[in-house]
């Protein structure tokens, strides 16, 4: 949602005659964009800030900004404890910008951190950074309260982008050769038209006919509202990916309803099932969130019993920390001792590493359509592509480029990564 945002924010700067600079060092400007999701994401920009310090004591003329989640969440202390930041931009703000910047040169400090319950950005064109696949944010803010989140203070409310606007941009992005759209937002199956009400499905239904030779993406999708309906249209679209990331964060129903995500261990199993019975083969990837308020031993295996059910593709996981304000910082004890929390959390990555090791290998001796990304790290004479299952693929690249949808026959395989060699045009 960041990358997406700073692509809106370039795109607003650029049309105000701004130019970007590859060289840090040259730069008249420069804005941080911040996540206040976790703390070390945090902690990231203040070790940023600490340079920037440096920087603005040498040049005086300088302009330093902050946008994003972190100052809208600290609010002005954190515009106090920075004295040579000039602005402090919320994620509702980002159309101020070149004005703020303007008060800036004529030598104002300026916070700007209202929410705009309405803004979605929408009528920016935003200068993509990606060539063959892009973000298009939907919907933004979450109505949820899950206990641990930032999200819903630092986004505010929930608001979709008008369905026709979606449609319209998807068939812009085709038209200008792009081969995957991911649609984004904190919680994309609670997207509705504020006009007529369509939701997701319907969206995503549209949006995959609209543009039949592009791969679809979504995320984030939440447990509680992922729709019989909408999996059907995922089925029923062959250019909709077989790929839901539903984070799960842990397998204890206990932990669940402190964490408050509405829905308990059963639930979410019956709703893999649900899914795997009318997509089979389809990938699932999650969140984990190791050592929430109180949670015991057995609950960590209980999150552990639960990643051996699912087998989940991939995860992303964290070990909890508190975030000040939210509800579980007001109500409940971040009592699992850090050393702990970080004990599980190794537990977690190591059993995930296995079933990913496991799961990936089992794709050895097939073939499998990839859709040629970038060329690999590795070395020039191999692509890199991903499968609609989100699988990384590395192969060489005979006579194809970046944007190649083909086949490959996988001959190798890590937790991470699938190897193998082209077995022509998809
Ligand atoms: N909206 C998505 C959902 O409900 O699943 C998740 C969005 S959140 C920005 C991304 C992930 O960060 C969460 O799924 C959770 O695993 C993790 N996360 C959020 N707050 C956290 C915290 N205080 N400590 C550790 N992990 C956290
Ligand atoms: Fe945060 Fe929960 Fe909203 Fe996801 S659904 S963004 S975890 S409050």
């Amino acid at each position: 949602m960041n990358q997406a945002d700073t692509e809106i924010v370039t795109s607003l700067l650029q049309s105000e005659g701004f130019v970007p600079t590859g060289d840090e060092a040259s730069a008249g400007i420069i804005l941080l964009n911040s996540c206040a999701v976790r703390e070390n994401a945090v902690d990231r920009i203040g070790n940023f800030l600490q340079q920037l310090k440096g920087r603005k004591r040498r040049n005086r003329a300088l302009v330093i900004g902050v946008l994003g989640c972190v100052p809208q969440f600290e609010k002005e202390r954190f515009f106090d404890a920075h004295p040579f930041i000039d602005f402090v931009a919320g994620p509702d703000t980002y159309r101020s910008l070149p004005s703020m910047i303007a008060q800036v040169r004529e030598g104002a400090r300026v916070v700007r951190l209202e929410y705009d319950h309405r803004e979605t950005y929408s009528g920016i064109d935003p200068v993509r950074s990606g060539r063959i696949g892009t973000f298009l944010p939907v919907m933004r803010g979450c109505n949820n309260s899950c206990a641990f989140c930032v999200v819903p203070v630092t986004r505010g409310r929930e608001r979709s982008v008008p369905f026709r606007r979606v449609v319209d941009e998807v068939s812009k992005l085709a038209a200008s050769g792009y081969r995957e759209v991911t649609l984004l937002g904190q919680n994309v199956n609670s997207y509705h038209d504020a006009e007529d009400g369509r939701d997701f499905a319907a969206l995503l239904d549209a949006v995959s006919r609209e543009a039949p030779g592009m791969r679809i993406r979504f995320t984030t999708s939440h447990p509680k509202d992922i729709s019989r309906e909408l999996v059907e249209v995922i089925a029923g679209r062959p250019n909709i990916c077989n790929h839901i990331h539903l984070p799960v964060q842990s397998g204890s129903s206990r932990i669940l309803e402190l964490m408050r995500r509405g829905h308990t261990r059963e639930e979410y199993l019956r709703r893999i099932e649900m899914i795997r019975s009318i997509i089979p083969g389809v990938a699932l990837t999650t969140d984990l969130i190791a050592g929430f308020c109180s949670e015991t031993d057995e609950e960590h295996r209980q999150t552990l019993s639960l990643m051996e059910e699912v087998r989940f593709d991939s995860s992303f996981m964290f070990y909890y920390s508190v975030r000040p304000g939210t509800w579980a910082d007001r109500n409940l004890q971040d009592d699992v001792p850090e050393p702990v929390k970080k004990a599980r959390l190794q537990e977690i990555i190591d059993l995930q590493n296995v079933i990913s090791l496991e799961r990936y290998r089992q794709d050895i001796g097939r073939s499998v359509e990839v859709l040629a990304e970038s060329e690999s790290r590795r070395a020039v004479s191999q692509l890199m592509g991903r499968t609609g299952t989100n699988r990384a693929v590395v192969f060489d690249r005979g006579e194809f480029a970046p944007g190649d949808l083909l086949q490959v026959h996988v001959t190798d395989a890590t937790s991470a990564t699938l190897v193998g060699v082209t077995a022509g045009a998809a």
